[in-house]
C-alpha cells in the first residue's frame, strides 16, 4: 500500500456502533481496522453493540475496545475519553458517527424531538471535538471527521430537526478546521445519502424505489462506502484537507 494511505500505529474513537452493531459506524470502525488503526466504539443503550464491533475490529488484528457512553451527556463523554485513552493510549483521529433521527412535519414537531436529535447530533459531536482537541492539540496532529448528511445540504419534508444538527455539523467543522488547522489537526465532514442500514431499512418499499430512482449510481451506499470516505480523510493522503464536506452519495444531489 502507498504509505500515504496506510494508518498503521494509528488510534480511533468511531461513536455510534448502530443497533446491533450493524450501521455505518461498524463499517467506519472496519475500513479503519483494515488500514492497520485500533478502534474504540460505543454504544449508548447497551454495551453489547459496540462490543460485537469491536470484536470484529479485533479480528482483523487490531485492538478493539468497547465502551458505553451517551454523547450528549458531558460527564459520560469525559469518562469516555479516560476509557479510550486507557485502552488505546492515545487518540489519532476522532470520528463522530452517533446519531438520531426523530422525524416529523415542523407543524407537529414536539419540542422534545428537536432537542433530543439537536443534543445526540451537534452537542454530542461538540462535546466528543472539545474532548478530543484537548489530547490532539498536545500531540500536536489529528484527524477529525463529523458525519453529516446531504439532508443538512438540501434539506428534507419531516426532518427539520435532523437537517439542522447535519447543517449545523458542517458549520462546526469549517469553524473547528480553522481553529486547528495551526495545530496539525484537521477536520472535515462526510456526508452521506442514502445507505443501507437499520435507519433506513425502516423506508417503505415505494419510497425506497423512488429514492433509487434518484441516484445515478443506480443503488444504496454500503457502510463500507461511508468507511472508505472516512479512511481517506484520516489518511497522510488528505493532509492538506481541512474544513471540507466529501459527500458519498452515489451522485444523488449532484
Ligand atoms: P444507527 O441508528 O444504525 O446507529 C446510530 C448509532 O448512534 C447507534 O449506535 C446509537 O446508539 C448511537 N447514538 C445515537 N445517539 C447517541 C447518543 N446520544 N450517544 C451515544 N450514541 C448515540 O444509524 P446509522 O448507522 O444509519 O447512522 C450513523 C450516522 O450516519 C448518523 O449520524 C446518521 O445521522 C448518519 N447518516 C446515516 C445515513 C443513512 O442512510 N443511514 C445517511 C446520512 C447520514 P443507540 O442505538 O443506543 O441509541
Amino acid at each position: 500500500m502507498n504509505v500515504k494511505y496506510s494508518l498503521e500505529g494509528k488510534t480511533a474513537l468511531v461513536t455510534g456502533a448502530g443497533r446491533g452493531g450493524r450501521g455505518i459506524g461498524r463499517g467506519i470502525a472496519l475500513a479503519l481496522a483494515e488500514a492497520g488503526v485500533d478502534v474504540c466504539i460505543t454504544s449508548r443503550s447497551t454495551l453489547a453493540d459496540a462490543e460485537a464491533v469491536a470484536e470484529a475490529v479485533r479480528e482483523l488484528g487490531r485492538k478493539g475496545v468497547a465502551v458505553q457512553c451517551d454523547v450528549a451527556d458531558a460527564a459520560s463523554v469525559e469518562s469516555l475519553f479516560e476509557q479510550a485513552l486507557a485502552g488505546l493510549g492515545k487518540i489519532d483521529i476522532l470520528v463522530n458517527n452517533a446519531g438520531i433521527t426523530r422525524d416529523g412535519l415542523l407543524l407537529r414537531m414536539t419540542e422534545e424531538a428537536w432537542d433530543s436529535v439537536l443534543d445526540s447530533n451537534l452537542k454530542g459531536a461538540f462535546l466528543c471535538t472539545r474532548a478530543a482537541a484537548k489530547i490532539m492539540v498536545k500531540q500536536r496532529s489529528g484527524r477529525i471527521i463529523n458525519i453529516t448528511s446531504v439532508m443538512g445540504q438540501i434539506g428534507n419534508p419531516g426532518q427539520a430537526n435532523y437537517s439542522a444538527s447535519k447543517a449545523g455539523l458542517i458549520g462546526f467543522t469549517r469553524t473547528v478546521a480553522r481553529e486547528l488547522g495551526a495545530r496539525g489537526i484537521t477536520v472535515n465532514a462526510v456526508a452521506p445519502g442514502f445507505i443501507d442500514t437499520n435507519m433506513t431499512d425502516a423506508l417503505p418499499e415505494n419510497l425506497r424505489e423512488g429514492i433509487l430512482a434518484k441516484i445515478p449510481l443506480g443503488r444504496f451506499g454500503s457502510p463500507e462506502d461511508v468507511g472508505a470516505a472516512v479512511t481517506f480523510l484520516a489518511s497522510e493522503a488528505a493532509s492538506y484537507i481541512t474544513g471540507q464536506t466529501l459527500t458519498v452519495d452515489g451522485g444523488m444531489i449532484v
